[in-house]
């Protein structure tokens, strides 16, 4: 190994078999090159770990340099971390830390440090089982259910963090311990909600949801009926039962040939999600929608594996900028603020403004949930703008805070975690939990060396 005291990465040289890549090598770029290509990250060094004994190599290496370690899977939630200096970090990409163990009968899943839902989902449905996967298949089990975790199966079965029974984490000091209610309780209960400030996580183990197949889909319009179509759904959405779990979104595409015709150049307005009822009470819930007369659609009886490609998102990384809020209603005036941003006739660069619903399992608090069990709001407001270029990417953050600064009048001032694009208050976020969470990240890193893309300090 080579140490040079201007370049103390250069000390973790030849760990990992060698995947450590520090700026200047050929490997660099593209190990440091996260999902949202929008993100310029430019660490002190990438260590691309195969096993938890190298996760821990690196913990121990990079703390004895004096150097911080961010744990990163997909780079899905790269925006907030990209957006500091990075220069005494060292990223520890989790992507080649991969695989997952069903126990059929404990309704289980072990996934390692950075596995990808896709793969999750692809290993339980020989067995008629999903998870509480979000709406892309390439986002990673860690940094979603340690974030919080909304799924479309949300409202009936709660955020995916509390769907964790026990976490694998390579703690400051480079140890693997195991964290679950019963043994390092604190640790167990900051790392759902604290996510990367506590260790690298490299094995969850998570329950699992006894669906083969679920009634979900998508319905479609063209923009112009956005303003029916949007108050339909809002007075809809604010009485279905917690079986439903669905979004409304707003969407301009531009013409591209990749993307399929009902897509490509058009503006339009989608409701999508699942209704985990029978086929019967799901058409009969979805009914005041279908009389709205979709252009499209896709609702029906489908393979759980199948409700990854529901929500339409994109099968490979993509630069996007966002901004998000939590709302604790849509009265009327909300809405047509929501309509004057994105609706008819609206120049925006967003690609879409969309509203989720919460409430059910979703608002309800967990006994023995960690951080984050619940988030307590009506509906979750995002926003997405590609941005290939930095104009766009000007252009899309300031359009994304036009749409939230016209609903902020409705906003609670708690956010999702996952949604969240910008570094995060977690004070705010987290209230009274604030405290406790911090005392709990003191006690296992009292030397800060882990950073996530929202920080505890
Ligand atoms: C197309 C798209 C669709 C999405 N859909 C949903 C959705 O339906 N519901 C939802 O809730 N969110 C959704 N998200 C948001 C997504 O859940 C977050 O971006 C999440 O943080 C991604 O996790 P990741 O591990 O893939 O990302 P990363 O950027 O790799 O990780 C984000 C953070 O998680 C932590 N982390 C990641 N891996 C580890 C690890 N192994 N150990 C310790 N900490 C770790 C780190 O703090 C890291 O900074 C979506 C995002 C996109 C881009």
């Amino acid at each position: 190994m080579t140490t040079s005291p201007t370049m103390p990465a250069e000390t973790l040289r030849g760990l990992c078999e060698g995947r450590v890549h520090l700026p200047g090598d050929a490997g660099y770029d593209a190990a440091r090159t996260p999902w949202n290509l929008a993100v310029d990250q430019r660490p002190a060094a990438v260590a691309v770990p195969h096993s938890d004994a190298e996760v821990a190599a690196v913990v121990r290496a990079a703390a004895a340099a004096g150097l911080r370690v961010a744990p990163q899977s997909t780079g899905h939630g790269a925006a907030a971390l990209g957006a500091s200096a990075l220069d005494d970090v060292v990223l520890v990409r989790l992507s080649e830390l991969t695989g997952v163990t069903v126990d059929p009968d404990a309704r289980t899943a072990r996934v390692l440090g950075g596995t990808r839902w896709q793969d999750v989902v692809a290993a339980t449905a020989p067995h008629g089982l999903t998870a509480l996967h979000g709406s892309a298949g390439d986002v990673a089990v860690a940094g979603y259910a340690l974030g919080g975790g909304m799924s479309f199966y949300g409202r009936a079965h709660g955020l995916a963090a509390n769907s964790i029974r026990s976490a694998e984490v390579v703690t400051a000091d480079g140890e693997v311990v195991r964290a679950t209610a019963d043994e390092n309780a604190d640790l167990f209960w900051a790392l759902r909600g604290g996510s990367g400030n506590l260790g690298v996580v490299v094995a969850l183990e998570i329950d699992l949801l006894p669906y083969a197949d679920v009634y979900a889909g998508m319905l479609l319009w063209p923009r112009d009926r956005a303003p029916e179509v949007v108050r339909a759904w809002a007075a809809w959405a604010a009485e279905t039962p917690d079986s439903v779990t669905t979004a409304v979104r707003v969407m301009s595409f531009p013409p591209l040939p990749d993307l399929p015709p009902f897509l490509s150049g058009r503006q339009i307005v989608v409701v999508d999600g699942a209704v985990l009822e029978d086929d019967d009470r799901a058409a009969e819930l979805l009914a005041p929608l279908r009389a709205l007369a979709p252009e499209m659609d896709t609702f029906g009886r489908i393979p759980a594996a199948g409700m990854l490609a529901v929500h339409m998102d994109p099968p490979a990384p993509v630069p996007a900028v966002g901004d998000h809020a939590v709302l604790s209603g849509l009265p009327e005036e909300a809405i047509a603020a929501f309509l004057a941003e994105v609706g008819p006739g609206s120049t925006s660069s967003l690609l879409f403004g969309e509203l989720r619903q919460l409430g059910g399992a979703l608002g309800r608090p967990v006994e023995g949930g960690g951080v984050t069990s619940y988030v307590e709001g009506a509906f979750a407001l995002l926003c997405v703008a590609m941005a290939p270029f930095p104009e766009a990417a000007e252009r899309g953050r300031a359009d994304a805070r036009a749409l939230c600064a016209a609903l902020e009048p409705w906003s609670t001032g708690t956010r999702v975690l996952t949604f969240v694009e910008t570094r995060a208050d977690l004070g705010t976020v987290y209230g009274e939990r604030w405290e406790r969470l911090r005392e709990v990240r003191a006690a296992v890193d009292p030397a800060g060396v882990f950073v996530a893309n929202h920080p505890v300090r």
